[in-house]
C-alpha cells in the first residue's frame, strides 16, 4: 500500500485528509451503533485513520519520513520562508560507495547500514529538524529557523558520527561515510525546484571533490 501511494503522482493535501477524518467522525456519530459502543467505534476508526496516515508518510525500512512526506513538508516550509523570510536550510546527503557495500556484503547488510545511518541522523539533529529518506540511499534534512552557518555544526557532527560508527555485520567490521550538500533559502528563489537543484549541486560537488564531506552553497 505504501509503495502504491509512493508511485502516485498526486498526493491528497493534509487539509483534505483532515476533512475526510471529520466526515468519518460525522458518519460514525450518525451510524446505527448502540450508544454505549459509539465511542469505541470512533476510537477504532481514528486508530485506522492515524495508522494509514502514518504508513503513507513513513519509510518502512528506516522509520524515517518518506519522499511523499518530504515533498509536502518542503513545499510548506518553502512557502513559509518566502512569506516570512524565515531562515531555512535544506540538506541532501547520500551514502558513499553504497553499491560496493551491497556487492561485498549483500543487500541485507546494506539494509542494516541504511537503518544505522538513519538512527544516527535522528539522534544528531534537533527534534525540529526533520529527516527524510528521499531515495534508495539518499536522504534530506529540513532545518527550520537555521541559517547556513548554524547548520555547519550539526552537519559536521553528523558526518563525523557516521565516519566513526562501529558497524558489524556477521562478524565483519564495516565503515561507511556520507557526503552532504547544504543550501540556505534565499529571497531570490522563484520556486522550490531551484532551491533543491542548488542543494543537489552542492552534494554533487561533495561527491566530486573527495566524498565524506559537506559542501555549503554560497550564492
Ligand atoms: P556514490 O558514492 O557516488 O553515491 O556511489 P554509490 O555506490 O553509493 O551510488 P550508486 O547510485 O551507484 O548506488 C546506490 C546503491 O544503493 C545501488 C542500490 O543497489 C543501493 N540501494 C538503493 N536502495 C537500497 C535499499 O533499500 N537497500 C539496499 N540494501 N540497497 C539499496
Ligand atoms: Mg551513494
Ligand atoms: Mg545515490
Amino acid at each position: 500500500m505504501v509503495e502504491d501511494l509512493e508511485e502516485m503522482s498526486f498526493t491528497i493535501p493534509d487539509n483534505v485528509l483532515d476533512e475526510i477524518q471529520q466526515n468519518i467522525q460525522d458518519i460514525i456519530s450518525n451510524f446505527d451503533v448502540p450508544e454505549e459502543n459509539k465511542l469505541e467505534v470512533i476510537k477504532q476508526i481514528n486508530f485506522m485513520y492515524t495508522r494509514s496516515k502514518y504508513l503513507s508518510s513513513t519509510d518502512e525500512l528506516t522509520g524515517l519520513f518518506n519522499r511523499r512526506s518530504f515533498d509536502s513538508t518542503f513545499e510548506k516550509e518553502f512557502l513559509r520562508a518566502q512569506r516570512y523570510n524565515n531562515n531555512l536550510t535544506l540538506v541532501i546527503f547520500d551514502i558513499d560507495y553504497f553499491k560496493k557495500v551491497n556487492d561485498t556484503y549483500g543487500h541485507q547488510c546494506g539494509d542494516y547500514i541504511l537503518k544505522e545511518v538513519s538512527n544516527s541522523a535522528l539522534q544528531t539533529f534537533r527534534k525540529t529538524d526533520t529527516v527524510f529518506r528521499i531515495g534508495g540511499e539518499e536522504f534530506a534534512v529540513i532545518l527550520t529557523e537555521t541559517d547556513i552557518n548554524q547548520a555547519k555544526i550539526p552537519l559536521e557532527r553528523f558526518r563525523k558520527t557516521v565516519e566513526t560508527l562501529e558497524l558489524t555485520y556477521q562478524n565483519e567490521k564495516i565503515n561507511v561515510t556520507v557526503s552532504l550538500g547544504a543550501c540556505q533559502y534565499k529571497e531570490g528563489f522563484t520556486n522550490k525546484s531551484e532551491f533543491m537543484e542548488l542543494t543537489d549541486k552542492a552534494l554533487y560537488e561533495a561527491k566530486n571533490t573527495g566524498r565524506n564531506k559537506c559542501v555549503f552553497t554560497t550564492l
